[in-house]
């Protein structure tokens, strides 16, 4: 039984355990799913969870405006990660996809929302390039002035949803000035003439994801999202309010692994004795529920901050991923080990967890990118 002491803790109101509670009772129904075809997979898992009105706190409510709750947006990662963690991609990206129309958009551009957040509509965030993962005011992709129209020309990688999206959120070079102010974001939809899947991806724990072209892709001057050159602040805006929800899908994926430990360590018999009774187990369980709840602390303090109004959480969300992540890797690591040879057969749980867990130190800033924010922020 997962451990739910944590939701008593002052960052929670009453809405927030009632909102667990009921989808964690929806994911014990519904997940895991197969992941033989992860294109029908999620295109079905956003359609469910957006039938069971689960995606509604991914974007902004047009019709009661008002701002995205961090601490929802955790704890939702954090319950479908523990269970399934393509159900968690599914729903981050209805987020990460829109966070900047939700944020920036005109009452236009956020007509999308109601579909998003109903699961009739698949979004995603297309920032990295070939050349700038990292390095993302170095991005080569252009939008280039003509007439009414903004033409688009270049590429995308790494693009998750990228093949069964709907819309995609670009950022491109508009050139208002050199590097990161030079950025602009638009609206594409993904049937936009001129925009190409030019590869699909494949990595440890697939999901959708690709490469994509852009040739002289053309959206209205009304596609832009927020102001010429404002690209690079609005991306920080999305990943300011989103980062802390990669920690939450660690900490999913980390509770899981070490539920699967104690009941591992308690029904399996070595020395004459359940393994849980060596000292050497108990200490590996000790660091595991330790760094689980640390995570959980820094987690939950970044995305409360957020939702009491501060403007940015920089450091208090860079925090939250790092440790999150970094420290889940080896939670998880020590599960594997617990398990044995099990541990690491393809399709047991823990296995796929050790998967699954890795593409998080990378993505929405590596590691070490978030040692440098945090170092600069307490500087
Ligand atoms: C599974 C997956 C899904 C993704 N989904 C999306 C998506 O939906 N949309 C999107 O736009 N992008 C997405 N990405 C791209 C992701 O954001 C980039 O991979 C990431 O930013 C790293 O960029 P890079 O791969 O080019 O590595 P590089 O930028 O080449 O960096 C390589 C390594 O160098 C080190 N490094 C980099 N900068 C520093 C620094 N300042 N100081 C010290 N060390 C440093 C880090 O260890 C880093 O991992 C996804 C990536 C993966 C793996």
């Amino acid at each position: 039984m997962p451990d739910r002491s944590f939701l008593d803790w002052p960052f929670f109101e009453q809405r927030h355990r009632d909102w667990a509670d009921k989808l964690d009772a929806w994911c014990a129904k519904n997940l895991p799913v197969d992941h033989s075809d992860v294109d029908t997979a999620c295109r079905d898992l956003v359609a469910r969870l957006g039938e069971a009105g689960f995606l509604k706190p991914t974007a902004l409510d047009t019709a009661n405006p008002g701002p995205l709750d961090v601490r929802t947006l955790c704890l939702t990662r954090e319950t479908l990660a523990r269970h399934d963690g393509l159900a968690d991609f599914a729903f981050a990206m209805q987020g990460l996809g829109t966070g900047a129309i939700s944020l920036f958009g005109t009452p236009e551009q956020q007509q999308w929302l109601d579909r998003t957040r109903a699961g009739k509509a698949i979004s995603a965030f297309a920032l990295s390039e070939p050349r700038s993962g990292s390095d993302v005011a170095n991005m080569d992709m252009t939008a280039t002035r003509d007439g009414d129209d903004y033409v688009l020309s270049g590429e995308k990688t790494w693009i998750s949803n990228g093949g069964i999206a709907d819309l995609y959120t670009v950022f491109a070079r508009t050139g208002e000035a050199p590097g990161a102010k030079g950025i602009s974001a638009f609206l594409v939809p993904a049937d936009t003439p001129g925009l190409e899947v030019a590869e699909r991806l494949d990595v440890i724990a697939p999901h959708p994801l690709a490469r994509l072209s852009f040739n002289d892709v053309r959206v209205p001057a009304s596609a832009m999202i927020g102001k010429p050159g404002d690209g690079f602040k609005i991306a920080m805006s999305v990943l300011d309010v989103f980062r802390s929800t990669v920690g939450a899908a660690a900490l999913g994926f980390a509770r899981r692994a070490l539920d699967e430990t104690l009941d591992r360590a308690g029904n399996r018999e070595l020395f004459g004795a359940p393994l849980f009774e060596l000292q050497m187990v108990q200490g590996h369980i000790a660091d595991m529920a330790l760094d689980v709840d640390a995570a959980a602390l820094l987690i939950y303090r970044a995305a409360w901050t957020k939702d009491m109004g501060a403007p940015r959480v920089t450091r208090e969300a860079a925090m939250a991923k790092l440790f999150a992540t970094d420290r889940a890797q080896q939670v998880i690591d020590k599960a594997v080990q617990i398990h044995g040879g099990d541990g690491v057969r393809r399709g047991h749980i823990v296995e796929s967890l050790y998967r699954e867990i890795r593409a998080l130190r990378i993505y929405e800033g590596a590691s070490d990118v978030q040692k440098v924010v945090i170092a600069r922020q307490i500087k």
